[in-house]
């Protein structure tokens, strides 16, 4: 059975490189009908925050997905946050130490920093150089003497590592390139290096996938999973599979301190989850070559990690809005009108409260759905409906109302007025007919109109709107404008 983990470390805020590993990593679970599970890695204390793990639970049910093992599901192999699995990787470190897997290195920095320089110098590889590997009695001894607190460092073997990467195919990692690491520290707190790779064991993790980032720690895993092996703590050694870079502005990485990155601005700015998520798998997998839009359970059914592409993905903001456009597009209108109900209310809807119109809103909400990109951009295109007047920018009204528009505006009133309210299309005919009487095409007459009623230069469906305002309003609010 498929069992595969997605095991962030609560610094910062969920980023989305971040979510794409866990999309994958979920596809990957719900596909082979196998486990996913949550783990916590906040072995750190000086950068893990418990805001951070709030915040990635949060954004984990946001994005819709559900875990088989972790925090507050638990799960057999419980606790799921390394930081209370302390004494477990004590132990191991122990047994590894015990079985000559592991040494203890009493290198001080400065002595591995002099040492690095001269290695450059000569050309030479310039890892650790095993200096601690082989210490006889006597020499340890005289190290604790001089009062040195060692690190464990783990032993690799002098032979190379060979994997078949899952998205990349087959890699060798040479010894003199893998040199042996340190896998505790010296005050005792247990590294990444150790208690990624033992809580993957013992949680017989069956698939890694994670970024590419993480590629040259693998043939360290790997060493480490052997020896694992042999003292009967590893069953068998996960197949991995890293996930390409995906690339930012100007082509480069796209990190964490990103803004670009931050999952909270998608959410803030009103990316669904499912269109968010079908933008972030196409960084690096695909479903067919003419179909871009999709459903997760369409991605579950296909996902297969063979057919993630090696080569670094972009991160195209146009894009990602694009897809999220048609998702939007694809909502149905009651759910589409429920989504957008945080952007219309307080504190973000600038109208007050009792100003707001429930049936107005019902009848503009269809158009509004086919023009968004994003769900914040609700408030701007509907202002109009539940603000006193309407937001005149300078801008746009210097835009819109050219020499002549007065004399349209006045026409557009006389025509409106006599116009048929219960059909947009006579509202079109009468602005229609207005912009005739000035040689207007419909276009340039019904921007005038437009800034007079709505204040903006662009927006909705013009006569929808308009139909969707009333007619005292928007006939008040040209007079307004010609005023
Ligand atoms: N906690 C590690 C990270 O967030 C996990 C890396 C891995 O997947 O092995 O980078």
């Amino acid at each position: 059975p498929v069992r595969v983990r997605f095991c962030p470390s609560p610094t910062g805020n969920p980023h989305v490189g971040l979510v794409r590993t866990a999309l994958f990593n979920w596809a990957f679970a719900r596909h082979h009908q196998g486990t996913l599970v949550f783990r916590i890695e906040d072995t750190d204390a000086a950068r893990d925050s418990e805001e951070s793990y709030e915040q990635l639970l949060d954004a984990m049910r946001w994005l819709g997905f559900d875990w088989d093992e972790g925090p507050e599901v638990g799960g057999p192999h419980a606790p799921y946050r390394q930081s209370q699995r302390m004494d477990i990787y004590a132990d191991v470190a122990a047994r590894l130490l015990d079985a000559g897997h592991a040494y203890r290195c009493y290198c001080s920095q400065e002595e591995l920093d002099s040492r690095r320089e001269a290695a450059r110098a000569a050309g030479k590889p310039s890892g650790y150089d095993g200096h601690c590997r082989d210490l006889s009695a006597g020499q340890v001894q005289a190290y604790e003497a001089e009062g040195r607190a060692p690190i464990v460092r783990f032993r690799m073997p002098d032979e190379p590592v060979t994997f078949d990467d899952l998205v990349r195919g087959e890699i060798t990692y040479l010894p003199e390139n893998v040199p042996d690491y340190g896998i505790v520290r010296a005050n005792g707190a247990p590294l990444y290096t150790l208690v990624n790779p033992v809580d993957d064991a013992l949680m017989e993790i069956t698939h890694v996938l994670r970024g590419e980032d993480l590629l040259s720690s693998t043939p360290r895993q790997i060493a480490l999973y052997k020896a694992l092996t042999e003292l009967g703590i590893a069953k068998t050694t996960p197949e991995f599979g890293h996930l390409p870079y995906v690339m930012g502005e100007g082509n480069k990485k796209l990190s964490k301190r990103d803004p670009q990155s931050s999952l909270n601005l998608y959410r803030e700015r009103g990316f669904l989850p499912e269109g968010l998520l079908n933008y972030l798998s196409l960084l690096g997998w695909s479903l067919s070559a003419d179909q871009d839009i999709f459903g997760i359970d369409e991605m579950v059914a296909a996902f297969d990690v063979k057919d993630v592409n090696p080569n670094p993905a972009r991160f195209d903001l146009k894009k990602c809005e694009a897809i999220n456009a048609d998702h939007i597009r694809l909502l149905d209108v009651k759910d589409f009108t429920e989504r957008c109900a945080p952007w219309l209310k307080a504190p973000v809807a600038p109208w007050a409260p009792e100003d707001f119109d429930e049936d107005k809103w019902q009848a503009i909400a269809p158009h509004a759905q086919t023009r968004l990109k994003v769900l914040s951009e609700i408030t701007d295109n509907v202002d109009f409906l539940f603000l006193p007047e309407p937001v005149l920018d300078e801008a746009s009204w210097a835009k819109a109302m050219k020499e002549g528009s007065d004399a349209l505006l006045r026409t557009a009133r006389e025509k409106l007025d006599a116009a048929d309210w219960s059909s947009a299309e006579s509202l079109k005919d009468a602005v229609l007919a207005a912009g005739e009487a000035h040689g207007l095409k419909l276009g340039k007459a019904q921007a005038p109109v437009r800034v007079a009623v709505t204040g903006r230069t662009v927006g909705l469906p013009l006569f929808e709107s308009l139909q969707v305002l009333g007619k005292e309003k928007t006939l008040a609010r040209v007079d307004a404008a010609l005023a």
